[in-house]
Order: structure tokens, then sequence, then C-alpha cells
């Protein structure tokens, strides 16, 4: 992180390192808290909603921050709220109206990013560039909500410069109905040295910190 920053002329504060601790124990995360660290990332409710809940059992005074980095399905979104702070998946129309419906019930702040989807097909998470600005409208809506700005994972087995140059096309989009969301949340394990490079100022790495993933089921 630091190289990358210096190549580009960045200082490392304009960076936020989340660790994608997914497929990996509570205990992982307790050693990351030992070592200092707060920022956690998660892509699965199933899995994130115990870990975060243990990790406050076990280190009280921790107060970390945990990063919804996956598909977030509408039925999950009250479930996801209680323990997230950050989601990085807001994509669609239905999952802004059950935001709206559950956000309002919390007597504290979440903030997130619009995940932008850099591929051909629409199946795949995120909003299509065309429709990102219509999507902004609505989320700038929501209470309880602050928009930070946009999501984006690059498309396996293309050069990650040529999608993150697209992310930041729309980026320009967005800052035009919301000058405030600056942030880009891009870069994983294999591209965040060239994420850095582009502007990236929260990128999420798993297991260039925690080792492989256990594959689950
Ligand atoms: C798993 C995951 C990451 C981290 O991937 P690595 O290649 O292990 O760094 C980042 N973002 C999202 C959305 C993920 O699901």
């Amino acid at each position: 992180m630091a190289s990358a920053c210096s190549v580009s002329g960045r200082s490392t504060s304009e960076v936020e390192l989340i660790v994608i601790t997914k497929n990996h124990p509570v205990t992982l995360v307790e050693q990351l808290v030992d070592l200092g660290h707060r920022q956690f990332g998660e892509n699965r409710d199933q899995e994130a909603k115990p870990k975060a809940f243990e990790l406050s059992a076990s280190r009280p005074d921790s107060n970390p921050t945990w990063h919804f980095v996956g598909q977030l399905q509408s039925n999950k979104v009250k479930s996801v709220l209680q323990y997230a702070n950050v989601i990085h998946s807001v994509d669609r129309p239905s999952l802004v109206a059950e935001l709206a419906k559950q956000l309002p019930k919390l007597d504290r702040q979440i903030s997130g990013f619009i995940e932008l989807n850099l591929t051909s097909d629409p199946g795949r998470g995120g909003v299509l560039p065309e429709n990102l600005e219509a999507l902004a409208s609505a989320v700038l809506q929501l209470e309880n909500f602050e928009l930070l700005g946009l999501m984006a994972v690059a498309g396996l087995g293309v050069d990650p410069r040529i999608d993150f140059d697209r992310a930041l096309n729309s980026q320009q989009i967005l800052l035009q109905v919301a000058p405030q969301a600056r942030f880009l949340s891009m870069g994983m394990s294999e591209d965040f040295e060239i994420a850095i490079e582009m502007g990236a100022t929260h990128i999420r790495v798993g297991s260039a910190i925690t080792g492989p993933r256990v594959p689950t089921a």
C-alpha cells in the first residue's frame, strides 16, 4: 500500500484498508484486532452476523467497523443492519426500498457505496452505469444513510485499469448529483496497487493478508 501510494504521490492516510475475513473464523479477526486493525469486511450475512457478535463479546472495547461487501438480498437487510456500519453493495431500487423501510428504525447512521456493474452481464451485482444517476437520487433520500461513493469489482481476466477507468467515468456522473460522494471502494488482493494508483480510497483485501480461504459448501 505504501509503495503504491508513493508511486502516485498519495498519502497512505488517504486509503482505508478493509480486511475481508470471509471464510475465516472469528479467531483470525481477534488476532487482527489485537494487532490494532479495526476495519473488516464480510460478504454473507449468515457468516458475518455471528462473527460480529462473537467479536463484540470477546473484544468488547474494540469498536470495529464492519463492512458488508457482498450481494445484499432485500430479506437480509434487517439482519445486516444489526451489525454492519458500511454497506458497499447498494445496487438496485428494490434494495433501496427495503433500506428506506429499515433505516429509520435505527438509532445510528449507516454509510455506504453504490456498487457498479462493470461487466456486460446484468445478472451480476451492481448497477449498470446508465442507471447510476437514478439510483443515486433514490439513495440520497434515505434516512440515517450517508452515501460515500462508488464500489467496483474488476472483471476476471481483464486489465483492471480498463474497469477502474470505467468506474472513474461513472464517478463523474455520481459527483454531479452527490458532490460529497467522492470515495471509491476498489481494489482486492490481485489489483489493489493499481486501484490505489487510480484513486481508490477503500481497498478490500482478503487472501493477500489472511491466506487462502477455506472453501465452504
Ligand atoms: C472476497 C472479496 C474481496 C477480497 O478478495 P481477495 O481476492 O481475497 O482479496 C473483495 N471484495 C469483495 C466484494 C469480495 O467478495
